[in-house]
This record gives structure tokens, sequence and C-alpha cells, in this order.
């Protein structure tokens, strides 16, 4: 719902709208145009008596908004979100790049890939703890030995970490220690975990679900920004189509698609989309072109051994080189 203030509405009669739909349960917002004042009113807006709050002096008009997502569309909400991490910053003009192995497997590990992503330029470091395997006999993850060694790496580099959360039960352990938490593919569409999350209002990386359309992304982003989330990436990451030349078919459309819907932050996942190391550099530019504000990328510093994802690991040497291209794109992109 959305209600149009008259122009030049006195400050305190405009407050006594406020106070009347906060009683309604509803996110209130402000919306500011070029020559008009609006407020935004989002969540259950069923109960709100549309005739009585246009009988406020100050009150034009009163709109219902059929639009699903109204937090993290951009009618209410115009200007681009740039989420800030420790210092990172992705969004509004802001790229930034997420990389790590797929899976934290030993410190050694995540404290060698760490130093070398940071030495090229990423800006967060991503690793798995808990990690949705296929089969249930395959490597599942360090699970909260593995939280702890991502922190550990996140104290000698200063790079925030990224990493997915499968279980309202480890809620405690990600509100402590982790900077943004990832849902993935296979829990987009877990509810009552996007409700979870999203209350602890810290910034998220939301994965598209393997089958899930874009308005169903947003959807679950929504989930996310009605619980109070604010700072939430949407992450495409391939789609399930016919086509089996690749792990899933990267859907670079969404990209532009997304920046037309919605002010929150476009990142790209050129890796679990193709599911092959040598393909990840081309798409990784291919989405830099599309107009993602971030990537997510996979490195490993022995992908022949990796526990989990080798096969679309880069090694640092060639995440080093992508980077070098990664900056010529974002270059000749801002000569346009
Ligand atoms: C991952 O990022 O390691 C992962 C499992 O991704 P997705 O949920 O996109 O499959
Ligand atoms: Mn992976």
């Amino acid at each position: 719902m959305i209600i149009i203030l008259k122009p030049g509405a006195a400050q305190n009669e405009i407050q006594t709208v406020y106070e009347a739909v906060r009683r309604y349960n509803v996110i209130v917002q402000d919306i500011k145009g070029e020559n008009t004042s609006m407020i935004g009113l989002a969540g259950d807006t069923s109960a709100i008596p549309r005739e009585a709050i246009e009988r406020f002096g100050c009150v034009e008009r009163v709109m219902k908004v059929q639009e699903a997502y109204k937090l993290a569309g951009r009618r209410f909400h115009p200007g681009d979100t740039v989420v800030e991490c420790r210092g990172a910053k992705l969004g509004g003009g802001r790229f930034a790049v997420m990389a790590g192995p797929c899976s934290v497997e030993t410190e050694e590990q995540i404290l060698s890939v760490a130093q070398e992503i940071k030495r090229a330029g990423a800006s967060f470091l991503r690793g798995g703890a808990f990690k949705p395997r296929s089969s249930p006999y395959a490597f599942q993850g360090l699970g909260l030995d593995g939280l702890e060694l991502l922190v550990i790496a996140r104290q000698k580099t200063g790079l925030p970490i990224v990493t997915e959360l499968m279980s309202a039960e480890h809620l405690d352990a990600f509100a402590r220690d982790v900077d943004v938490i990832q849902i993935g593919a296979r829990n987009m569409q877990n509810f009552s975990l996007l409700k979870e999350v999203g209350g602890l209002k810290k910034p998220v990386l939301l994965k598209r679900g393997l089958s899930s359309t874009i308005e169903e992304l947003l959807m679950a982003a929504e989930y996310l920004m009605a619980g109070g989330c604010t700072d939430v990436m949407l992450c495409e990451r391939g789609i399930r189509t016919f086509e089996t030349a690749t792990r899933n078919t990267l859907d670079l459309s969404a990209v532009p698609v997304l920046k037309e819907k919605t002010h929150l932050p476009v990142v790209v996942d050129p890796s679990h989309a193709t599911g092959r190391w040598a393909l990840v550099p081309s798409m990784a530019l291919a989405a830099v072109a599309s107009g993602a504000d971030g990537l997510i990328i996979e490195v490993h510093n022995s992908p022949e051994t990796a526990l989990c994802d080798g096969a679309q690991s880069i090694t640092p040497h060639v995440f080093r080189d992508l980077m070098a291209k990664i900056g010529k794109v974002l270059d000749a992109l801002k000569e346009e």
C-alpha cells in the first residue's frame, strides 16, 4: 500500500498518519520522489482501512500495490543497495569478488587459499563448513570446526567470511562468527529458515534455486527482508535445463532482469553454473560485462585432491590472471 501525501504537508500531520498505520504491525517506509512524498507500507496491509487513512488532511490518495516483493522491489527503493562488511563494499557501482574453496578442509588449506585470494584482490573469503551434498555418503563438511577455521582465516587476513547455513540449529554460531550468511540453492525456498535468518539482520547471500524463477528468487529475498534483513545479495548460480554439457545453465540475462526489478546487488557464481574450471574465467568475465555487482568463485590450492567440487575449482594462479582481466572489463565498462 502507498500513501501519497499532499505537497507541502506539515510534518506533525504526517506524523499522525505514521502513528495510525504503525498500529497494524506493518513495515513503514518513507519514499521521497522529486516532487512528491509518500509512505510505503509492506507486510499484511489488509486490515488497514483505506478510506479512514484518506480522511487525514495531509493525505492525497491511498493506493494498493500489487507487487509481491515490496521491500526487494525498486518501486519503494529506487537507489541501489550497497552492502558493507568489514570495509568491503558490494553494490551500487562497487564491484567485489568472493573467493575460496567449496569446503573448508584443513587450517593449512583455508589459510593458504585465503592469503592467495586476498593478494589477488578478492574482498570476501568463501568456504563451506556445512555442505549440502547430493549423496549422504559424500563429505558433509567440517561443521562447527570448519567455522572455527574460517574465523582464524579472517583473523589472519581481515577478509569477511561467507559460509552456508543449512539449519536453524546453528543460528547462534552463525550470528556470532559469520559475516555473510549464505543460503544455498537447495534452501532458497526453505521459508522457515529464511524467516529465522532475516531476524539476524546480517548480510545474506541468497542463491537462486536449481529450478527457481527470478520471481521466486525475489520472493525468497522478500522473506528475508520482511524479517528485518536489509542487506540481501542475490546470486545467479545456474539453473537446471535440458543441457548436460555443463553442470547447470548460467542464466546471465537474469542479471539485467534483476537489476531492473530490484535494488539489491546481484552476484554471479560461474563455478556452480558451469561445473568445469576451464569455463569459469570466460563466464566470470561475461558476468561482469552483463552488469553483475560481484562474483563468487571457487578457488582451491590443489583442485585434484579437493574433497568437494574440485572439477570446477580454479587454482590461485588462474584466479590471479582472471582478476587482472576482470579489472580490464570493469575499466572498459566505466569508459562507456
Ligand atoms: C556452494 O556455494 O558451495 C554451493 C553448494 O552452492 P549452491 O547452493 O549454489 O549449489
Ligand atoms: Mn561447491
